[in-house]
This record gives structure tokens, sequence and C-alpha cells, in this order.
């Protein structure tokens, strides 16, 4: 169901408008892990439609760092909901740190409402038009205490939120996906590529809305156009003059940087190097989705399949999500399968667990294995949100450090979980003392 947050500063109202909006039930739908009382997520409903009220109150600043709190406080918001209400004390008007939530919230593309709450009397509501100065629209009174105006409020909220939650994002821009193909000289990248391209070079005119680098090419893979970035240097082989290798690893990151999608090419039939592991390592930094196609499949016999499975298990350990497609450019084995691996690591990397979904997973798993006590204190997960994809980006609020072996534990099961088949994942821990 679909997430409103709540922000504002402290004392503007926000727990008895919260309390108001709930209808006072309080439905507490994440209790969030252990032995926390911290409860952050809830239950509402409205006019028959359910969503899911995040108070945000639990990020309110204390003296030291006011401008940092209200910035994780607006962003959290953004991230993690499907719309957010601005709560404003409107006997006080709008304070420096209310108009530093507004600057945050104004670069959101979710839809921002003002609620501008202790609208008591005739009085207070002289002064709501004050509110428009927030740059987020009409400013709606509301009594959080006698409850004035919150039906109205209720209305506007369900008609911001979408019917189901935003749980994917699109590759904004549209046109072709990019993908680079990357792996050391003679391992068989243009060879692949000729393979690719072979009959399904696409004219670039033909296809409507697409500006293509003199280094990009389009190429029909399965029904669908892909941008492989940056071939020229594929097709025209480079000369091995000193200082090339420089320049090729160079161009590789650059290449990574402009994809998507990387392709990375390892020559099955010889030992897996240190550089292969070097360009799949800036892969994994770059955040871009990864597929591992072993190429020359066609020389590889029974004894160089075992060694190879015995080099996997020691040195790509890093990436054990990552598909591995066996082809071979000069037969044309398999190469078909390349394009399915490359969607299905794109749609990985395009996706995002609801708020809700990730929290109630979170909650069991806490229950069950609680973060190990650390200095003699047992840290707190609060609440969890997917801040991003592309790549997939979790943010865990907390009260203390997680030890790394922990959050190792929690990557594992997340990925045992909700899969995310051929793409990185990052994990950050913000720390509420
Ligand atoms: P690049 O430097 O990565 O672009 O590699 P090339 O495509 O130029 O290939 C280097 C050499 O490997 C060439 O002699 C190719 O014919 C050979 N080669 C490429 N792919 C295969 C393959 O699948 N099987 C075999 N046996 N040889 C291949």
């Amino acid at each position: 169901q679909p997430v409103l947050a709540v922000v504002g500063r402290p004392n503007v109202g926000k727990s008895t408008l919260v309390n108001r909006i709930l209808g006072r039930r309080e439905a507490v739908v994440q209790d969030i892990p252990g032995v926390t009382r911290d409860r952050v997520a809830y239950d509402a409903l409205w006019n028959g439609r359910k969503f899911t009220v995040v108070d945000t109150g639990g990020w309110e600043p204390d003296a030291t760092g006011l401008q940092a709190a209200v910035a994780a406080q607006a962003e959290l918001a953004m991230s993690a909901s499907d719309a957010v209400l601005l709560v404003v004390d409107a006997t006080v008007g709008a304070t420096a740190t209310d108009d530093a939530v507004a600057r945050v919230l104004r670069r959101s593309d979710r839809p921002v409402l003002v609620a501008a709450n202790k609208v008591d009397s005739e009085r207070a509501m002289a002064e709501v038009h004050q509110l428009w100065s927030l740059g987020l629209g009409e400013p709606m009174p509301v009594s959080g205490l006698h409850g004035r105006g919150s039906g109205d409020l209720l209305d506007a909220v369900l008609a911001a939120l979408p019917e189901s939650p935003k749980d994917l994002v699109g590759h904004g821009g549209g046109g072709p996906r990019r993908v680079a193909l990357v792996g050391k000289p003679n391992v068989g990248k243009s060879s692949l590529l000729n393979k690719l391209a072979g009959e399904q070079r696409v004219v670039v005119d033909s296809v409507a809305g697409t500006t293509v680098d003199p280094v990009d090419e389009l190429i029909e893979l399965d029904g669908e156009i892909w941008k492989f970035v940056d071939t020229a240097g594929l097709r025209k082989r480079v000369n091995t003059a000193s200082g090339t290798e420089y320049y090729a690893s160079l161009r590789t990151k650059a290449a990574i940087e402009a994809a998507e999608v990387v392709a990375v090419l390892l020559d099955a039939s010889e030992p897996i190097t240190e550089q292969d592991l070097r360009v799949i390592t800036d892969i994994v930094e770059a955040g871009r989705a990864l597929v591992l196609a072993f190429n020359k499949w066609d020389l590889v016999d029974e004894d160089r399949r075992h060694q190879l499975t015995r080099e996997l298990d020691r040195g790509l350990v890093r990436v054990p999500w990552a598909q591995h497609v066996n082809v071979s450019a000069r037969t044309g084995r398999a190469v078909a399968k390349l394009a399915p691996a490359l969607r299905n690591a794109l749609d990985s990397w395009d996706t995002r667990v609801p708020t809700g979904q990730l929290n109630a997973w979170l909650n069991e798993l806490i229950q069950a294995t609680p973060p190990p006590v650390r200095g003699g204190k047992q840290p707190k997960v609060l609440f969890a949100t997917q801040a991003q994809t592309r790549p997939p980006t979790v943010v865990l609020f907390t009260t203390g450090f997680l030890e790394a072996g922990y959050r190792r534990f929690l990557e594992r099961r997340f990925r045992e979980t909700f899969g995310f088949e051929g793409s990185p994942i990052r994990f950050s821990i913000r720390v509420r003392e």
C-alpha cells in the first residue's frame, strides 16, 4: 500500500496530527525491531483506502546536528514514501528550519502537501496564507487538537497518493538500454560484437529520437534495441605501443560509467587473471549491473571446466549474484543468451522493494536474530527504506553501529528474499545517536 511520510520540526504538533490521521486507533503495522519502542510506521484507513503513515519524528534534531537531522528527515521522507506531508505551525509561521526542509522537498518528484497546524481559531486562520512562502502550494489549515480540517487534509492525501506504491522505477529518459562490453585484450570482444551485430545492425536513423555517438552502436538483440557504448575501440584494434594499457583501462572505466549494464568477457580457456577481477571490482564500485560472459567455450574441455569451477569459487566471491553465460564468439554458441541475461540484470538494477514490505521482512529477521551487543549496548535497527534504484540502495536507520559480520548477514538475507540477480546492492547505515 502507498506510503505517506509526515515531516516537520519538533513542536509543530506532528504527533497529534498523525494520531488524528490515524483516527487515534494507532494500528501498528511495524513495531520496529526487537526491543525498540520507536514506532514509526502505522496503518491508516480513510474512505476505504489503506495507506501507511511514516512518522519521521524519530529523527528530531538534538542540540548538535539540527541541519543534518533536518536534511536527513526530508531525505528519508522523499525516498521512503509516495507522498510527503509537511507539518508547519501556523501560529509561528515558516521558520528557517521549515524553509530548509521545504527547500529539499521542492526538489521531490513525489507530491508534497503542507498542513498549517494549530489553526484553532479564526485569528490563526489569518496566518495560514503566509505559508505559501514555502513554495509548496496551498497550505491546508488544520487543527490536530480539535480535528478541524483533518477530513479535507485526508481527502487531499488520498488524492496525492498513487493507487499502488512506486515499486518500479523506469529507466529515465527512455531509449535503448546502454551496454558496455569489456574485458582484457584478445578475450574476444570484437569477435563477439561482430557476431552480435552481424545481421542485426541497426541503421541509426531508423530509431526515433536516438542520438548515437560515433563510438556507440545500436544492435538489435532478442527483439530489443541495445546501445553498445564505446565500441569504436573494439572494432579498430588499438595498437599496443607503450602506454596503451593505461589508455585502455581508462577507456574501460569510461565505458563502464557510460553504461547501465556491463558484460564482462572472460576467456574461459585460460586462468582468470587479476586484470579480470579488477574490472569486475570497478563495475561493482561504479554500481552497474553485471553479466559475466565466459567466451571461447568451444576450447573448454572437461578438465578445464573443473579447473574453472575452482577458479570461480576462489576469485568471484564478491559477485555470487552475477549471472554467467558460457559463449563462443567463434561458433555462436549461446550468444543468444546474452540479451536475456542483460535484461534480467537491468530488471534487478531497476527494482525497488516497497518500504512496507522491506520493513516487514526486516522486523521478522531482527526478531529472530537481533544485532550483536556492541560496547555493552544493543544497537536497534529502527527502519529501512530502499532510497534508490540503479543501483538498489538500502538505507538502514539504527541507534548504533552494526558489526560488519551482521551487516553482511543482513545483505545476504536481503538477497535471499528479494533476489536482485545481476545487480550490486548498496547498504548504507545511518546512525542516530
Ligand atoms: P578483443 O581484443 O577482446 O577484441 O579480442 P578479439 O575479438 O580480437 O579476439 C582475439 C582472438 O580470439 C582472435 O584470434 C579471435 O579469433 C579469437 N576468438 C574470439 N572469440 C573466440 C571464441 O569464442 N573461440 C575461439 N576459439 N577463439 C575466439
